[in-house]
């Protein structure tokens, strides 16, 4: 059985790059545990809330709609989202649980020129409100990183039993039938069935689409800012370039300036670097925090930074400094000592 979820393994994080923790929010934000340890997607159980999309940072895990959905907000006048329980006047998406902090920015940068409405069922008696919780705990967070954003209405639909009259966005007044939302799930399956084979498909990017989207809609704004997670280096990192190495999606680089004179006048400081660099590209930085983990001097953290376009799609020196060798053997060491490890725990003196 086909459901509305696809796996793409290419863009999961693990595939990118191996880490001795690798990820598993997927797996564990399921409220139906239909993603297995192999990251497969068990249709049966899947009810198509999102959450695992929402969640995972790379667009491992994405809704077959997504590019009905870009149409629709970025063609359409004003825009309306409805969830399958709630009144169906605009763009039909599963669950307010597919809307990451990305997706919330977006609508609230459209806001900002067209009125934005959000139709929900009753959460609180929906199967899928765990996601929807998440989701809404995303929002509550962009809203106080940012409380100077443009509204975006959230309607509660009154009436959880039956629908009223539909009227499509752009269609004028167009009337449809009263529509019983039951067994809506089954109804939408069966049809993506007949057209949509599989679970998982072979796609990889490095900017996710609510990223994509979101760089997109900043670009049209004139002196337009939103308030993103960038990371910064601290004074003391040991210029290492571990966390570079470690980042799956190339978002974190380093340069490397090695000293001529040195090499030519002692082979054995040939490999000697003499300034390292480090590069952030905001657009591709998905705040996995692989590099924060892995930096033995805690140097790394995140904070918080209004960045425009130009900002979010550059690139970014964030540091730059000369590694640290032993001053004893001349051996390259990670930590801010003078002595590498050898060295410090050797009797000779
Ligand atoms: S959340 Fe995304 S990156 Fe993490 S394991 Fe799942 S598919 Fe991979
Ligand atoms: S010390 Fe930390 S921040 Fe500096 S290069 Fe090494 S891993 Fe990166
Ligand atoms: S948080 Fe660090 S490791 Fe993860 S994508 Fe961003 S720069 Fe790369």
């Amino acid at each position: 059985m086909t459901c509305q979820m696809v796996y793409h393994n290419g863009n999961c994080l693990n595939t990118k790059k191996p880490f001795a923790r690798a990820c598993k929010m997927c797996i564990e934000i399921c409220p139906y545990h239909a993603i297995s340890e192999y990251r497969q997607l068990n249709a049966k159980k899947c009810t198509e809330c999102g959450a695992c999309m929402a969640v995972c940072p790379s667009d491992g895990f994405v809704d077959r709609a997504m590019d009905n959905l870009h149409d629709y907000l970025f063609t359409g006048q004003d825009i309306v989202l409805n969830c399958p329980l709630a009144i169906p006047r605009g763009f039909e998406i599963p669950c307010l649980g597919m809307l990451d902090r990305d997706g919330w920015m977006i609508l609230m940068l459209l806001a900002e020129g067209k009125s934005v409405t959000i139709m929900t069922g009753v959460c609180a008696e929906c199967e899928d409100r765990q996601a929807c919780a998440t989701s809404v705990q995303t929002f509550k967070q962009v809203h106080v990183d940012w409380p100077d954003h443009a509204a975006i209405r959230i309607q509660v639909r009154p009436d959880k039993e039956t629908v009223e009259p539909k009227t499509k966005e752009g269609r004028g007044s167009a009337v449809v039938p009263q529509v019983n939302l039951t067994g809506w799930r089954q109804k939408s399956r069966d049809k993506i069935e007949e057209w949509l084979p599989s679970l998982a498909a072979d796609d990889t990017y490095t900017v996710p689409k609510y990223r994509q989207w979101l760089i997109e809609v900043l670009e049209k704004k004139k002196d337009g800012k939103i308030p993103f997670r960038a990371l910064s280096v601290a004074a003391s990192c040991t210029n290492c370039g571990v966390c570079a190495a470690i980042c799956p999606q190339g978002a974190l680089q380093k340069q490397e300036e090695r000293n001529l004179d040195q090499s030519a006048e002692d082979p054995a400081k040939e490999e000697k670097i003499a300034l390292l660099r480090l590069i952030l590209e905001p657009q591709k930085c998905v705040q996995c925090g692989r590099c924060v983990e892995i930096c033995r001097s805690q140097a790394l953290t995140f904070s918080l930074k209004l960045m425009s376009h130009r900002l979010l799609t550059g690139r970014i020196l964030i540091h730059e400094g000369i590694p640290r060798y032993c001053s004893r053997c001349g051996k390259r060491i990670f930590d801010n000592t003078d002595l590498c490890l050898v060295c410090s725990t050797s009797n000779r003196l």
